[in-house]
């Protein structure tokens, strides 16, 4: 009876709005990768972007959005039909097409180690315009593992698995998965207990045994576990990093059982257990007391860069649906485009969406040359400190951003099969916690910047940075850096007596950076580009708590997205 009220007819229009190609719709990826890779390369990935923008939003989004609503969830599967322990993950079809879809896009294969980072960073950005849905972490996972194994791994172990973890194709392809995380903590890995001790009968093989607490991706082909050989060394330096595989007769679990699965927050479509070890056979990743390293530089790493590039991704969605909702819905006889208040909000959204993907592609890029072994050591240092900071920024803006959607779309933004923000914001709220908590992340640059006297380097790099821009106006970004180097000199040697001084100091060193790597883009990019710097520098550097933004950045940064 009520189908042609005009509200109706709104949301009917703003829901066939939604965008059919998320690559085509991201004209700014195009622009960062333009300024970070190069318009060649770009111009060489571009069919696999394309292509992989449209199977996003046509398969993955509503394989996961059928998967949430209707509860269709893994199951842990202990036994088969005649009773023997299998410790299998069940998955509705839909995940395993929305799986398909993701390795046939070559995602995996692109990380070849010479200049795929880009490549295989703009493939997960897509992606994760539909939040983690239970497929990025699989992804994420496996990318890491391919990168120890091929770094770290002996021949035998790179001849075996590389091919099946670094696969173009699903079928026949080998998942990873990375098991740090114990009951006692997820932090401090050093308090690792779960054992290893050599296997007496098969040359280079050790046995695991202990229970691991968050194992994300349980049914994953190969396990990536840290355990302590024993009689080695407390705390992390004791460490290694084992390759098990799940089942050694292609059947049978190896020496494991899953307790149960993990009910979540968010990313409720990815199999989390708790799994117990009991003699699992496993190899060495790298050096017997190398695992700590193994795990942090090649799995961790991997994960915090990647966890970055998929906050963004998010953030992006939720832009999206913000903007085209605000565009179509009317309130008080206009759209709610037309308010001066929704506008900022909008215009707010969009500029943090683009400071993430800045730093977080300037950070690719770093990955690149140290992939390419281009990379020199104030580029390393770099690195280091980025991938930590820049993991720690964007995760909690992804928060922020999404929930600023979900005002924007108002109660509808809260209905779970009225958009994907609720499901959204749960998987961005778990993107905060997982390779490494906020806190944790802010000691471990404290720690690092102590040892290894990494600010000296990121303020050259920022530096460069600067002197490349010609046509905008980098003063206020040379003070707040100025002025947050002198802040953090003092901080970093105080300790743990820091307290919250340190975490407030490198946020604002993050926000120095995000415009920076803004401003960085603006020698190639437009005027949107040069009004998205510009606002991002007076949000969230200026000295003014309470800033008023001109009509006209808003509009400015805007462009043609509420026409
Ligand atoms: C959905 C999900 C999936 C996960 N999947 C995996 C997985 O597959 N593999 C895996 O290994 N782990 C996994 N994790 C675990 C995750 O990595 C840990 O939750 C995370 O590292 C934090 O550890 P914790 O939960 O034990 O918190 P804790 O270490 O107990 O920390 C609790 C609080 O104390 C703070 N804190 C602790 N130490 C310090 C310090 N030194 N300085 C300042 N603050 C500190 C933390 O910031 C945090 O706020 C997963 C987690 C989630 C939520």
């Amino acid at each position: 009876m009520n189908e042609e009220l005009p509200g109706r007819e709104d949301l009917v229009r703003w829901a066939e709005s939604r965008p059919t190609n998320y690559y085509e719709e991201s004209a700014n990826l195009r622009d960062v990768l333009d300024a970070r890779a190069g318009i060649e390369r770009r111009r060489e990935m571009e069919p696999r972007l394309h292509r992989f923008g449209g199977v996003v939003a046509s398969t993955i989004d509503p394989a996961v959005t059928i998967l949430e609503h209707r509860r269709e969830l893994p199951a842990h599967v202990p036994y088969d039909a005649v009773g023997r322990r299998v410790d299998r993950i069940e998955f509705h079809p839909e995940y395993e097409r929305a799986s398909a879809a993701v390795w046939d896009s070559g995602l995996l294969a692109c990380d070849d180690g010479a200049g795929g980072a880009f490549e295989q960073a703009a493939l997960f950005y897509l992606l994760s315009h539909v939040g983690e849905g239970g497929v990025a972490c699989p992804a994420v996972c496996t990318a890491g593992l391919g990168r120890a194994v091929a770094g770290r791994g002996s021949p035998a172990l790179r001849d075996r698995y590389l091919g099946g973890l670094r696969s173009a194709r699903y079928a026949g392809s080998l998942r990873g998965s990375q098991f740090l995380t114990e009951v006692q903590g997820g932090s401090d890995v050093g308090a690792n207990l779960v054992g290893a001790r050599r296997d007496a009968e098969i040359e280079g093989a050790w046995r695991i045994t202990g229970e691991k607490w968050f194992c994300s991706v349980a049914d994953a082909d190969l396990f990536a576990v840290t355990a302590r050989p024993e009689s080695a060394a407390e705390g992390t330096r004791g460490l290694g990093c084992f390759l098990v595989p799940r089942t050694l007769d292609g059947a049978t679990p190896n020496g494991f059982r899953i307790r149960q699965l993990k009910d979540k927050l968010g990313t409720r479509c990815l199999a989390s257990a708790e799994i117990d070890f009991d003699g699992a056979l496993g190899w060495p990743i790298g050096g017997i007391d190398e695992g700590f390293h193994v795990a942090v530089e090649e799995l961790l790493n991997t994960s915090r860069w990647l966890n970055a590039v998929g906050s963004t991704g998010l953030m992006r969605r939720s832009y999206l649906e913000a903007v085209s909702f605000a565009r179509h819905r009317r309130a008080f006889g206009r759209t709610i485009a037309t308010i001066a208040i929704v506008r900022e909000q909008l215009a707010l959204m969009k500029a943090e969406e683009y400071a993430a993907l800045s730093s977080t592609l300037a950070l690719t890029g770093l990955v690149d040359r140290i992939d390419r072994d281009d990379a020199d050591p104030r580029e390393r240092a770099v690195h280091r400190l980025l991938v930590n900071v820049n993991k720690y920024r964007t995760s909690l803006s992804a928060t922020d951003v999404v929930h600023q959607g979900i005002e924007i779309l108002g109660g509808n933004g809260t209905i779970e099969n009225f958009s994907p923000l609720p499901r959204l914001y749960r998987d961005a709220v778990v993107y905060e916690s997982w390779e490494g908590t906020h806190n944790v992340l802010c000691a471990q640059v404290q720690r690092d910047c102590t040892r290894l006297n990494l600010l000296d380097d990121v303020v050259a790099w920022i530096g460069e940075e600067l002197s490349t821009v010609t046509d905008a106006e980098t003063g206020p970004v040379e003070s707040a850096l100025a002025e947050v180097t002198t802040q953090l000199r003092e901080t970093i040697g105080a300790g743990e007596g820091a307290g919250g001084r340190l975490r407030r100091q490198l946020d604002r060193l993050a926000r120095v950076i995000q415009a920076t790597t803004l401003l960085h883009e603006t020698s190639s990019g437009g005027d949107e580009k040069r009004a998205v710097a510009s606002l991002f520098a007076s949000a969230r550097l200026g000295a003014d708590r309470d800033p008023s933004f001109a009509t006209s950045l808003v509009d400015r940064v805007l462009g043609e997205d509420l026409s």
